[in-house]
């Protein structure tokens, strides 16, 4: 029997999968004591996890901070964290102390988790909700231009913050090193090997267990006519606009429609709904996929995960970048298509191709079975109560970065030969400008090297 704590933020794709976890870990007779907040009270109470809440501890904030947050500002989202991670430090110390927790499970972005962890040198082990990101699985992530400034933009001051730490007794290398996944980390990832991108290069600290469900529940998608189902996810929802597309493009439709739309917005906007269209601010999302024969989704990891689990096939409307690379993956399974543009005819005819085209719902079952042969919560609870891991084997991060190194450098040694040869036979007048060429092109070109760098690692360490 071990004391475990659980640290999330406050968010429902965060919070859902350690839930099913904590109370695989309470039923084989463990202490877990989850720090959260008040929305998630009832929820993790029900689990059989003790509940200690962390909302005094969150920061006031002005409105801008609070967009950006609405709005998923990496910035932000860091230097709120950050905030967090030093509100909570005294509390934290006295916790530690009295509870004595053996092993802490943290959310991978729930940073005063991961922190509190190493101060009290405590064995940590992650919880990843999303799929694990390291340099290679990462280049799946399209950040936009927004995303991008936002980031560049934001390193000074989430550096001050970082730097506000230090008095505490919290080192840190900058936040990369507490974001991306390491080789090093113990983590429990909610998905399998199969669906992972670039699975091989994780390291055997790294366990994918499956979807974290509490319902075991096959699917079942007998009934009179088609259900779709249609949720932007509990963050980013706030999309009246997009749900009157939706509907527009379905009220014509011989199928059953469910939206889930949050709590913010005003349903009466919509009108009276045809009498085949039901709008809820929250819904048994499982319970609805289970049923549902196409997934109008955002690509939130949890929802996807959840789709497949429940062999239903979706129409992919990602967000934010992170949702980006979800929604490729699930095009390079074959088990949903994008809605490149939402238009009313875009929608309803993608809606059509998803119910009537069969390849999708193939591919969606074949996931089913694979996440359900996964080893799921037990695994999960297992893995956590025998940390710390270790791993023997070749860390294939490693041996890729050895690889693109030796090309990077044989790449600018022909280049400094090609400007000599040319400053030397012809002129020196416009080198430069190979130099540049060069530069601009080492990225996409080292890109390309080092996928089949990667691949022929691998396959030497089959
Ligand atoms: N969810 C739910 N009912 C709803 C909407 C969402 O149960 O009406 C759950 C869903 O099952 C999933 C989580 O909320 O577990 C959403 O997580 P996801 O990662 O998909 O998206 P996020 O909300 O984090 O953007």
């Amino acid at each position: 029997m071990k004391n475990i704590a659980f640290f999330c933020i406050p968010a429902h794709g965060h919070t859902n999968p350690m839930l099913p976890v904590a109370a695989e870990l309470v039923r084989r007779g463990n202490v877990v004591r989850f720090y959260s907040f008040h929305e998630f009270e009832k929820k993790i109470t029900a689990t059989g996890a003790e509940f200690i809440s962390c909302d005094d501890y969150l920061p006031q904030l002005t409105e801008q901070e609070e967009s950006g947050l609405k709005n998923v500002s990496t910035t932000e989202l860091t230097i709120q964290d950050l905030r967090i991670t030093r509100n909570m430090d005294a509390f934290l110390d006295e916790e530690f102390k009295t509870f004595r927790p053996d092993v802490v499970y943290t959310d991978s972005v729930c940073f005063w988790g991961k922190l509190s962890a190493w101060k009290h040198h405590v064995p940590m082990v992650v919880s990843t909700s999303t799929f694990a990101f390291n340099q290679m699985s990462s280049q799946y992530m399209k950040n936009s231009p927004k995303e991008l400034a936002d980031m560049i933009f934001g390193l000074p001051r989430i550096s001050k913050e970082l730097k506000k730490l230090k008095p505490y007794g919290y080192y840190v290398n900058g936040t990369l090193s507490l974001i991306q996944s390491d080789n090093q980390t113990d983590s429990v990832v909610y998905t399998s090997r199969r669906f992972q991108p670039y699975a091989e290069s994780f390291s055997d600290h790294y366990t994918f267990v499956g979807p974290s469900v509490f319902s075991k529940a096959e699917p079942n998608k007998d009934k009179v006519r088609p259900l779709v189902y249609i949720s932007m996810g509990t963050v980013i929802n706030d999309k009246p606009d997009f749900y009157s597309k939706c509907i527009e493009a379905l009220k014509a439709e011989p199928a059953d429609v469910v939206i889930s739309c949050g709590n913010a917005i005003d349903r009466d906007v919509f009108g009276t709904l045809p009498d085949h269209i039901k709008m809820y601010p929250y819904v048994d999302q499982l319970d609805l996929l289970s049923k549902a024969d196409a997934f109008i989704t955002h690509c939130g990891m949890n929802s996807v995960s959840e789709s497949l689990y429940m062999a239903t096939p979706m129409i992919l409307y990602p967000q934010t970048s992170e949702q980006q690379a979800v929604a490729r993956r699930v095009i390079e399974i074959g088990a949903g298509i994008m809605l490149t543009d939402d238009k009313v005819d875009d929608i309803c005819s993608a809606v059509q191709e998803v119910l009537h085209n069969d390849t999708y719902k193939t591919a969606a079952k074949e996931y089913s079975e694979d996440f359900r042969s996964c080893s799921g919560t037990a695994g999960a609870a297992e893995f956590i109560e025998h940390a710390p891991h270790s791993s023997d084997g070749v860390d294939i991060i490693e041996e890729v970065n050895k690889a693109s190194g030796k090309f990077q450098f044989v790449y600018w040694l022909i280049i400094i030969a090609i400007i000599c040869l040319i400053g030397f036979l012809v002129s020196w007048k416009n080198v430069w400008m190979i130099g540049m060429a060069a530069g601009i092109l080492s990225t996409p070109i080292g890109r390309i090297v080092q996928k089949q760098q990667y691949a022929t690692i691998v396959e030497k360490n089959k």
